[in-house]
């Protein structure tokens, strides 16, 4: 008797993509060696494969710029806890002071010591 197996679908296959072509030092494309056109933005395009051209290492500039965010994100991070610190602070001390006010306030209000004469004139 056969079975019925889950058909588990089949993992898909991507294929090998060639490295996009980049700027020669020449300042034409890499893959087919046309010298690079400007496009729109100062855009270098290659006229053969409309690739847009970048110098080789243009990704290590990237990730360079990336790693200077993160540093200031970093940097920012920090600089916000310690702010939050310091608000946290300010609060505690201004909530002790209020608390120190309201204690003297109320020393002031306390009704002075009587004695038991008002409560006896009630009969
Ligand atoms: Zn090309």
């Amino acid at each position: 008797v056969p079975t019925l197996k889950p058909q588990m679908p089949a993992p898909l296959q991507r294929p090998h993509v060639d490295p996009a072509p980049h700027l020669t030092s020449a300042g034409s494309c890499s893959d087919c060696g046309r010298k690079a056109v400007t496009a729109a933005d100062n855009m270098l395009v290659c006229p053969e494969c409309f690739a847009l051209l970048r110098h080789e290492d243009y990704t290590a500039e990237l990730r360079r710029k990336q790693e200077l965010i993160n540093q200031r994100m970093k940097e920012t991070r920090e600089r916000n806890r310690q702010l939050d610190q310091e608000r946290k602070e300010r609060i505690r001390d201004e909530r002790r002071q209020i608390q120190q006010m309201i204690i003297a306030a109320e020393e002031k209000l306390k009704p002075p010591q009587q004695d038991k004469q008002h409560e006896d004139n009630g009969q």
